[in-house]
C-alpha cells in the first residue's frame, strides 16, 4: 500500500471520529448512562427532598428520572470551607435543578459543569469601579450562578428550601433559573424564545415587571418577593420560584405571567399542588 493511500485513509478515519465525537459521541454516552439502573436508595431521598417529585405523573416521573440520572453523572459538585457533598446533597441539588428542565431537553444544562456547595451562607468581596475610584464591599450570598458554567450555593439555604415547598423563595431553582437564562447569551430575563413566544414573552413580562416596580414605590403590597423588581434577570428567577412554588398564588395574581412561564417550562405545576394535604395559597 502506497503511503498516500495509507495518509488518505488515516486522515478520513480521523475526520469519521470527529465527526462522531462532534455530533454523536455527547447522546451515545447519555444511552449508555441511562441504561444504568436508577438506584434504588434514590426515589426515597428525592420523595424526601424534593417533595414535587412524589407528584409527578409516571410519564414526567421517568424524564425527570432520567435527567437527574445524566446531572448526576456529569455535574462535577465540590464541597466548599470543608463541607461534605454526600448522596443527599447531590440528589437535592440535582432534583430541584432537573425539576425545571422535566418538560424541557436535558441539553439545557450541557454548559452547566460544577457545583459549589458551601455549608452557610458565603462572604464575597465585590469590586466597585466609579471612573479612577475602585472601591470593595463585603456581600453575604447563598447562592449564585455564572455563565461560565458554575453555580455556587449555600447548603444551609437549600435544605431549608426543600423542607419549604410552598415558600417563596428556593435558592436553587433561583440559580439554575439564571443558568437558563444564559443561555442565549445575556442574562436579561429572558430565556431562550421564539416567534410569537419571544413577543408575548416581552410584552407580557415588560409589563409585569414595571407594574411590579410602580407598585414597590409607591409602597404598596407586593405580588412577588421585592427582590425580583431589581433587575429583569432577578424578576426571571424569582418568578421561578413562584412559578413552582406557589403557582395557584402566581397564576391567579399574574395569569398572563403564570401563562408565559407555562409555555417555556411546558408544564403547569398546579397539578402537583393537587395533594389534600398540602398547603394552598
Ligand atoms: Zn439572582
Amino acid at each position: 500500500m502506497s503511503s498516500m493511500l495509507i495518509y488518505s485513509v488515516f486522515a478520513l478515519a480521523m475526520l469519521a471520529l470527529a465527526f462522531f465525537y462532534l455530533f454523536f459521541y455527547r447522546s451515545w454516552r447519555r444511552k449508555q448512562h441511562l441504561e444504568q439502573p436508577f438506584p434504588e436508595h434514590w426515589p426515597g431521598v428525592l420523595e424526601a427532598q424534593v417533595p414535587i417529585y412524589r407528584w409527578l405523573p409516571s410519564d414526567l416521573k421517568q424524564r425527570f428520572e432520567q435527567h437527574v440520572q445524566l446531572f448526576l453523572t456529569e455535574k462535577n459538585f465540590y464541597g466548599c470551607d470543608g463541607f461534605e457533598v454526600d448522596d443527599r446533597v447531590r440528589l437535592t441539588i440535582a432534583g430541584h435543578a432537573c425539576l425545571l428542565i422535566v418538560a424541557r431537553s436535558y441539553s439545557d444544562y450541557d454548559e452547566i459543569r460544577s457545583i459549589l456547595v458551601y455549608p452557610h451562607v458565603y462572604r464575597v468581596q465585590e469590586q466597585h469601579h466609579d471612573g479612577m475610584v475602585v472601591s470593595h464591599s463585603d456581600q453575604i450570598r447563598a447562592g449564585e450562578a455564572s455563565s461560565l458554567g458554575q453555580v455556587v450555593l449555600a447548603w444551609s439555604q437549600c435544605e431549608e428550601s426543600a423542607t419549604n415547598p410552598d415558600s417563596p423563595h428556593n435558592v436553587i431553582l433561583h440559580e439554575f433559573a439564571h443558568q437558563l437564562d444564559y443561555l442565549d447569551g445575556t442574562a436579561d430575563g429572558a430565556p431562550p424564545l421564539s416567534g410569537d413566544q419571544a413577543e408575548q414573552w416581552q410584552e407580557t413580562m415588560t409589563h409585569a415587571y414595571e407594574q411590579l416596580r410602580h407598585s414597590l414605590s409607591h409602597r404598596k403590597e407586593s405580588w412577588l418577593d421585592p427582590y425580583g423588581a431589581t433587575e429583569p434577570a432577578e424578576f426571571f428567577a424569582v418568578l421561578t420560584e413562584s412559578f413552582f412554588q406557589q403557582p395557584k398564588h402566581l397564576s391567579k395574581e399574574q395569569p398572563a405571567v403564570f401563562e408565559a412561564l407555562q409555555r417555556f417550562y411546558r408544564i403547569d405545576p398546579r397539578v402537583f399542588c393537587n395533594d389534600p394535604h398540602r398547603p394552598t395559597r
